[in-house]
């Protein structure tokens, strides 16, 4: 065979190749049909690292992984490899380096997620000194500015309070630690428990978190981690681990985290919660994410110390009263003394006598009461109570009414058997003291829309007609007889 022939040869089986290969095609499409031919027409390769269409950058060049990259990124990339450079804001156009440009991370996270810095050189100072812890009375007399009634409950809280801080002064003393005042305090729904606590952190200038147990789930579950207390507390120091520390965390509804009777399912949100709950109580380092409630790879972790923070658990325990009273007409009526069946039916401070032994039947774990060593409770409020609400404290809701239409020049008042109605509505609420609020705003509502109004007005005295919506309110315009005004404030 000649060379030609040779030549002549091959060339036949490229073309035979080629041939084959648009055998091939044919056979594709014919397989496919349309599909072949839709998608090259309607979609076009992006280039993964400038994401310009194969229109504009041209040809694109496949990478595994269903990649496209235009010629000119291979070019740069290959550029920057070759002259050594390889700072990050070049890195940053290959595909899933972005994360790795320390400048971007810093606009990712917000400023909420940094820690306070520590200051150097500077000795570490308690926000409370040993000499300025108010002493138990003194703040029992705040208190008292604040919260009606709750006398035993406030003494208690200003002893714990005191007790608690004086231990983070000290740190020890000497071989005798002092232990934790955890507190579990018991009392009815809207009867001031979250407003004691609120008041007492103010008054002392410590981080409150108040959280809700119902939330709180074992960790891995739908809801919140029960460290996610920790970092509530940590944000309200303004993530100041320190100030933290030192801070005071209040969990309400712990009664909903009780043990869930005869259930064979995992407890995910009761024994378990207290169980987790157990470590921080006692005093542990734990993790806990900066400026979120929940860790995940983007949240900068810091470790936060429980040992100093004071854990003041509330909640209503419902049938708790049941469980006491059960177990006292089970004593009484052993031997010759044997009480009547109902005689605790009417007491009122039922409540008080409880026993670690009801808290357990009602279904708090013996090592979760063991470390709430301060158990107190606090009543329910009766109408003279809350009618005290309503005008003593400091910022009283009726001082804030007055004050909102002074500023109009008109003077605000209540007939005293007005405010035993209010009070009657909403003891027939069975909210507590939380009532009183929607009630005011009720009717307050007509009177904070009409006088302004009128600028001749001077005076309006809340009757009880009117709260019981058979009368209206006593109005005295400017100027008017005095007499009128004598009346009003009965
Ligand atoms: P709870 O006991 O359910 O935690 P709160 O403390 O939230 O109830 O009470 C609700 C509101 O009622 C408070 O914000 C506060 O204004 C008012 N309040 C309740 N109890 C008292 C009280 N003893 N003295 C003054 N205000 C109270």
């Amino acid at each position: 065979m000649s060379e030609k022939d040779h030549l002549k040869e091959n060339e036949l089986d490229f073309r035979e190749v080629t041939e084959d290969g648009k055998e091939e095609k044919e056979e594709k499409e014919a397989v496919t049909g349309e599909v072949v031919d839709k998608s090259d027409d309607e979609y076009e390769k992006i280039c993964t690292i400038c994401h310009r269409p194969e229109s504009i950058a041209g040809k694109m060049i496949d990478l595994p992984g269903n990649m496209s990259v235009c010629q000119d990124c291979l070019q740069r990339s290959f550029d920057v490899m070759s002259n050594g450079q390889f700072d990050y804001s070049s890195m940053m156009n290959f595909p899933g380096m972005q994360m790795f440009n320390m400048e971007d991370m810093n606009q990712a996270i917000p400023k909420k997620q940094k820690l306070k810095k520590k200051k150097k050189g500077e000795e570490r100072q308690p926000i409370l000194n040993i000499k300025d812890i108010p002493a138990p009375h003194k703040i029992k007399a705040k208190l008292d500015d604040f919260v009606i009634g709750q006398e035993h409950a406030k003494k208690a809280i200003s002893v714990a309070v005191y007790n608690h801080y004086k231990r983070v002064a000290t740190d020890t003393m000497d071989d005798i630690e002092i232990e934790k005042s955890n507190m579990l305090m018991i009392g009815p729904t809207g009867c001031g428990k979250t407003y004691l606590v609120k008041t007492l952190a103010k008054l002392l200038d410590v981080p409150l978190a108040i959280t809700d147990a119902t939330s709180l789930t074992e960790a891995g579950y739908i809801g919140d981690d029960i460290e996610s207390v920790v970092s509530k507390l940590l944000a309200a120091a303004d993530n100041d681990v320190e100030k933290a520390e030192q801070g005071i965390i209040f969990i309400d509804e712990i009664d909903k985290i009780a043990k869930k009777k005869n259930t064979n399912q995992r407890d995910v949100s009761g024994e378990s919660v207290q169980q987790g709950m157990l470590k921080l109580l006692e005093g542990s380092e734990v993790e806990v994410p900066v400026g979120a409630n929940s860790k995940n790879a983007m949240v900068p972790l810091t470790t936060v110390n429980t040992r100093n923070i004071l854990f003041i658990c509330g909640g209503a325990f419902p049938d708790l009263e049941n469980i006491i009273k059960e177990r006292l007409t089970k004593q009484a009526s052993i031997g010759f003394n044997a009480d009547l069946k109902d005689k605790y039916d009417h007491d009122k401070k039922i409540l008080e006598k409880v026993t670690i032994d009801d808290l357990r039947n009602f279904g708090m774990i013996p090592e979760f009461l063991g470390r709430l060593p301060i158990v107190f409770t606090l009543e329910g409020l009766d109408e003279e109570m809350l009618v005290k609400i309503l005008k003593e404290p400091k910022n009283a809701i009726l001082k804030q009414y007055q004050k909102l239409l002074a500023l109009d020049e008109v003077k605000l008042d209540f007939d005293d058997d007005a405010l035993l109605a209010i009070a009657k509505k909403a003891i027939r609420k069975n909210i507590g003291a939380r009532a009183l609020r929607a009630i005011i705003e009720e009717f307050m509502l007509d009177i904070m829309y009409e006088i302004p109004k009128d600028d001749n007005i001077g005076q309006v005295v809340i009757t009880k007609a009117y709260i019981e919506g058979t009368g209206g309110p006593r109005i005295t315009l400017r100027g008017q007889d005095p007499i009128l005004l004598e009346n009003s404030n009965g």
